[in-house]
């Protein structure tokens, strides 16, 4: 399967080209970040890399500055609402509760967290 034939019916393929309505928090040449439809903390927020990989494992190995640049998004979108205190999460895997297989970043912040 190539590259675009994944995109096509990947779900955050259609988020980041805009054919999925989503409310976007932010957004660079390299990821898009927007709120998680079914928030699980005060601000719940997906950074995704705009290059389709499956899952942070084929991320980290094909391009690591573009994971290492997703932690700064995080930290940046922390700085603005939580005074850059956050959480980041990857299910990585159907078991770990991976349901979208396009890497995703679930970032978790806007109050303490237990
Ligand atoms: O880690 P996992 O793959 O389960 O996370 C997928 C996340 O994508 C879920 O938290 C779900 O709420 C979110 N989602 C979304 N908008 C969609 C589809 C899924 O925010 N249209």
């Amino acid at each position: 399967m190539s590259d675009s034939d994944e995109g096509r019916d990947c779900i955050f393929c259609k988020i980041i080209r805009g054919d999925i309505p989503s409310t976007k928090v932010y957004e660079d040449d390299l990821t898009y970040a927007f709120n998680d439809a079914h928030p699980k903390a005060r601000v719940h927020v997906l950074v995704v890399p705009k290059k389709h990989y499956a899952d942070v494992n084929e991320l980290a190995q094909a391009d690591p500055s573009l994971l290492a640049h997703m932690v700064s998004v995080a930290q940046g979108i922390a700085d603005k609402v939580y005074h850059g205190n956050f959480r980041m999460v990857f299910n990585t895997g159907e078991d770990a509760g991976q349901s979208v297989f396009h890497v995703h970043a679930h970032v978790l912040t806007g109050e303490k967290m237990a």
